[in-house]
């Protein structure tokens, strides 16, 4: 069902036992959770909503998301069409926890400029836009054209005014020097963690299309560089498992790029509650 080099680079890197496991729970149903729009629910009324439906809270994001023991019918809900809600993939939620840590790092949560450079369909930039009040701006970015438009309409829902949707190219931003507190590149990626969520992921994988993948992200992460100003923190994440696009490309940033990584974390299905998920907190050498 996988292909053999997949299933032969996870057990060179993860070992035989945990290679198995993964590739097992890859086979199984996903995990469905939501994550709530604090600016107009609060999480019990949202998990009220849900009722017998609403389980265990996100393990790092419990003060915004917790999973679902099911899959309701999101588009009968008009909760979920006037954004009291997302429905986001658990494991990615981690991203609101790095962004977090960045903040505290920065020391203040106000008056802040952050760019979210792969943004659509919007779980990112909604999530972002949760942890920032409304002195701060968020531009919310996607070069894809049809998934622009998918991103303004969830930012539209969650309702903040502090957010720019933007149609750029990453090779547009260099012209905002050092103007970013914060960068997040959720970069397009070879999608391993998202097998079983979608088999396109499956089809279109190869070790051919993980270099084609790990390069373009270099592009895009050399790209966007200059708009992070010195001491500036970039969150870069990937839902891939495999070295190249996600630990080779943190080396490359600290080095090529001059950066220091914070933390990283891989999420895998079967051992965590969620798709496969990777993510880094790299601070930009400099003075802020
Ligand atoms: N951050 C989004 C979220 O949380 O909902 C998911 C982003 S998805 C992993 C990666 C995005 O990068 C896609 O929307 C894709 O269209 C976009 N993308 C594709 N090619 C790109 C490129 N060359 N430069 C920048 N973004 C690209």
């Amino acid at each position: 069902m996988f292909p053999a080099e997949f299933i032969n680079g996870l057990r060179e890197s993860l070992g035989p036992l945990r290679a198995e496991r993964i590739l097992s729970a890859l086979s199984q149903e996903p995990e469905v959770s939501v994550r709530v729009n604090p600016f107009k629910f609060t999480l019990g009324d949202l998990r009220a909503h849900f009722g017998a439906l609403a389980g265990e809270a996100v393990p790092w994001a419990p003060e915004e998301g917790f999973y679902l023991n099911g899959r309701p019918s999101f588009t009968l809900d008009p909760l979920f069409h006037c954004g009291a809600y997302y429905v986001q993939e658990a494991s990615s939620m981690y991203a609101g926890s790095l962004f977090e840590q960045a903040l505290q790092h920065i020391g203040r949560r106000t008056g802040l400029r952050v760019l979210d450079l792969c943004a659509a369909p919007g779980g990112k930039t909604t999530q972002l836009l949760s942890h920032l009040d409304e002195t701060s701006l968020l531009v919310a970015n996607e070069v894809v054209p049809a998934r622009a438009t998918v991103l303004a309409e969830n930012v539209a829902r969650w309702g903040c005014s502090n957010v720019a949707v933007t149609q750029s190219d990453p090779s547009a931003f260099p012209a905002m020097r050092a103007y970013f507190d914060v960068v997040v590149a959720d970069a397009p990626c070879s999608g391993e963690g998202m097998f079983r969520k979608d088999e396109r992921a499956v089809a279109e994988w190869s070790p051919d299309t993980v270099r084609l993948c790990a390069a373009r992200q270099r592009r895009i992460l050399g790209d966007v560089w200059p708009a992070l100003m010195p001491g500036g923190f970039l969150i870069y994440s990937t839902c891939t498992f495999n070295r190249s696009e996600d630990e080779d490309n943190v080396d490359w940033i600290c080095s090529e790029l001059k950066g220091s990584c914070l933390e990283m974390r891989h999420f895998y299905p079967g051992e965590d509650r969620g798709e496969g998920f990777f993510a880094a907190l790299i601070r930009k050498e400099g003075r802020r």
